[in-house]
């Protein structure tokens, strides 16, 4: 059984397993992007899909969630954008990018 959470970009529960966790870093200042799942401390959840990571990042979601108002997102930000990239590239090849 694996846990499910809650993604803070469109509210969506998914399995654990789908989402990306984000956590503080050990300054409390700085969100990181925790593929390993090893950060300690509260964690933030996030679907990888650009369009969730945008949304999450436009309403400060990551830093509500993890109680730090006033945190540096720009590692979430720049995995937003990592991925957007990855799926244009995916559309150029004439995948069509529909959901
Ligand atoms: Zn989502």
């Amino acid at each position: 059984m694996t846990p499910e959470r809650t993604c803070v970009g469109c509210r969506a529960t998914a399995p654990q397993d789908q989402l990306v966790r984000v956590a503080l870093d050990s300054s409390g200042l700085v969100v990181v992007v925790d593929e390993q799942r090893r950060t300690p401390g509260r964690g933030a959840y996030v679907h990888r899909d650009p369009r969730c990571i945008t949304q999450a990042v436009k309403r400060n979601a990551a830093q509500r969630a993890l109680r730090a108002p006033r945190a540096d997102v720009s590692a979430l930000s720049a995995l937003g954008s990592a991925l957007s990239a990855e799926e244009a590239a995916l559309c150029e090849k004439g995948s069509g990018g529909v959901e």
